[in-house]
């Protein structure tokens, strides 16, 4: 599989959505799932939470304490291609990125005791061009500081696993988003795509103390569906 003439491509990719976000898997195995009888488990005893359900979803953080200081680093998935099979090209290349939350605008560490770990979840940034710019560049250039060598979707690939080697920090702006999969469509050669789903914390059904529930209820199908987040934008340190 071979780089187009990156001149060209950089000018003729059509303009799409950004791949869908996928929530974190929490027993995704990054080292695949075979067994091997030789290994034995790092843990014999896990320490359960007694007050812990494994049904129910922490909120996502408040928006209101945005921008949060966040760590970034690769995500198990790693740096993959998106490829045309048809012409045997690579056409744009993705960065599975990882943003832990660190720290709020106050800039203190707004997770300590409400939490065992930090919040943090996947985002899949391309070399794909939107106007004239792309979400990997995006990260590197304007919230990073650093530079790409090559203005190319290989040059961008390379240049974004160097910088998330070194652990950067930059911060987020972060938005809530409850997406129902039975009710959303995936675009083909017939139908159009249609996303059925609640964006921005403030659309979340409101508690007394103004807090948001962080539960949406499909207006299609009644299901119940919970709120993750996502990262909005990333801005300088
Ligand atoms: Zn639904």
């Amino acid at each position: 599989m071979e780089y187009p003439d990156e001149s060209q491509v950089l000018q003729s990719i059509p303009v799409e959505d950004e791949p869908a976000y996928v929530p974190p898997a929490a027993n995704a195995a990054p080292n695949g799932g075979a067994s091997d009888p030789t290994l034995d488990f790092a843990d014999e005893t896990l320490e359960f939470d007694p007050e812990a359900s494994a049904f129910t979803r922490a909120a996502p953080p408040p928006e209101s304490l945005a921008p949060y200081r966040a760590k970034l680093t690769l995500g198990p998935k790693g740096l993959t291609t998106v490829n045309d099979p048809v012409a045997k090209k690579i056409l744009y290349t993705m960065a599975q990125v990882r943003v832990e939350l660190i720290a709020d605008k106050t800039g203190s560490d707004a997770f300590k005791g409400t939490r065992k770990d930090n919040p943090y979840t996947f985002d899949n940034a391309t070399s794909m061009l939107f106007g004239g710019t792309s979400r990997i560049r995006g990260i590197l250039v304007e919230a990073l500081k650093q530079t790409i060598g090559n203005p190319t979707h290989r040059g961008q690939g390379e240049a974004i696993l160097r910088a998330l080697a070194s652990e950067p920090q930059c911060r987020v702006t972060i938005r809530w988003k409850a997406r129902c999969e039975n009710c959303s469509v995936k675009k083909t050669a017939t139908t159009p795509k249609k996303d059925v789903q609640l964006l921005g914390e403030r659309n979340f059904p409101q508690k007394a103390d103004k807090s948001h529930i962080p539960v949406w209820q499909c207006k299609e199908c009644k299901a119940d569906i919970p709120a993750v987040w996502e990262v909005v934008a990333y801005l300088p340190a």
